[in-house]
């Protein structure tokens, strides 16, 4: 088979190349390159977007939840409440504030953490919970936000996979005290290399991590507290205000991509997980194969790329044994997920002809061993 490769995704600039293209001339012309006219009018657009007060700009999605847990107090001796599948990234921001991951178990159908899971992982050291709106897909918020003001616990969002997701129409990261976001490349809106923000409705917080962010700077060389430093960069924020006219537009396509594939994904070998919401933003679309392994296999000779987010749970991250604690009732579900998922080919510019092409590989599997076809003499 020599057909043509499909990629998982491309990240080359493409009908916004124009627009990216002036902004780093922009840039390079003003001669201003970090903590400038750029991230702020950045931050502005980005909060307006996302329904919150403030939006701080800062280096990753890693150090915008550590940035957070930090400006909310919590450190050594303190435990977050988060999923067990995610990017690493996740957990290893709650170890950088100092404070214990807790891991608790799926909503099988939903791939997010389990309101019930989370309520039996609360102990008198939990002071935050971390959900993550993994794939794009909302977690369960009013069932979260519920059990955290039950036990006055504060709900940080990891919003680094569904910009613009909403749940039952209200956008996320507006649930909690403050939302994390990632501009990796690969994200739903991406930079031309790493960045981060932190969105929050809460001046007193916004303040804080804004200081966090820059050293703990108070005034120009003095140093208040002992921050970090994590600066969004003018290149990077000027790039992603070009970019972010496009993110409706883009989110709109990934849903239309989505829908292409649960159509016609009906009778293929393959279990599609739900969409527990319309406001799901399909970062990544994965389906269920207990096969998985020989699947990911043959559609890679089909000439079409896939990935597996993720095939190790952060559980059993090799790094990070000695530093988390499992929540009661185990984690079955996410071990589970880890050795059945496979995300198929998903990004805004896939076409309608290419979610085609994947979905009649997948109904090629299992392939049905022919000897010689071309040699089968006719009848
Ligand atoms: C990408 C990602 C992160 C980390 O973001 P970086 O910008 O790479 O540090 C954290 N959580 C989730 C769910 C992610 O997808």
């Amino acid at each position: 088979m020599s057909a043509e490769r499909l990629p998982f995704m491309r990240l080359q600039p493409a009908e916004d190349r124009p627009a990216v293209e002036a902004a780093i001339r922009r840039v390079i012309d003003r001669g201003w390159f970090v903590l400038g006219p750029e991230v702020d009018a950045f931050e502005q657009a980005f909060a307006r977007l996302c329904g919150t007060r403030h939006a701080i700009g800062v280096g990753t999605g890693t150090d915008a939840i550590a940035i957070i847990l930090r400006g909310l107090g919590i450190g050594a001796g303190d435990e977050v409440i988060t999923t067990p599948l995610s990017a690493a990234y996740s957990a290893l921001a709650c170890m950088m504030a100092g404070a214990r991951p807790v891991f608790a178990d799926l909503d099988p159908e939903r791939l997010t953490l389990d309101p019930a899971a989370v309520e039996a992982a609360i102990t008198p050291r939990t002071a935050a919970i971390l959900p993550v709106h993994l794939y794009g897909q909302p977690a369960d918020m009013p069932a979260i936000v519920t059990i955290a003001s039950r036990h006055g616990i504060a709900v940080v969002e990891d919003c680094c996979q569904a910009h613009l997701a909403t749940c039952n129409g209200q956008p996320v990261g507006s649930f909690g005290v403050a939302a994390a976001y990632s501009f990796y490349p690969t994200k739903n809106l991406g930079a031309l290399g790493d960045g981060g923000a932190i969105t929050t409705s809460d001046a007193a917080l916004a303040a804080k991590v804004k200081r966090i962010r820059n050293g703990g700077q108070t005034d120009r060389y003095h140093h208040g507290e002992m921050g970090v430093n994590s600066r969004l960069d003018e290149m990077q924020a000027a790039i992603l205000s070009a970019r972010l006219p496009f993110l409706p537009g883009w989110t709109q396509a990934r849903r239309i991509g989505a829908a292409a594939y649960r159509r016609l994904l009906t009778g293929a070998p393959v279990v599609v997980p739900p969409q527990a919401d319309p406001g799901h933003v399909y970062h990544l679309f994965p389906v269920r194969s207990p096969q998985r392994d020989q699947l990911q296999a043959w559609l890679l000779e089909q000439g079409i790329e896939t990935l597996v987010h993720y095939p190790v749970p952060v559980h059993l991250q090799q790094a990070y044994l000695s530093r988390i604690a499992l929540g009661a009732g185990g984690l079955a579900e996410t071990e589970k997920a880890c050795g059945e998922i496979l995300s198929l080919p998903m990004h805004p510019h896939l076409s309608d002809e290419d979610a085609h092409r994947v979905i009649s590989a997948l109904l090629g599997y299992p392939p049905v061993a022919v000897a010689h076809p071309e040699k089968r003499a006719d009848p």
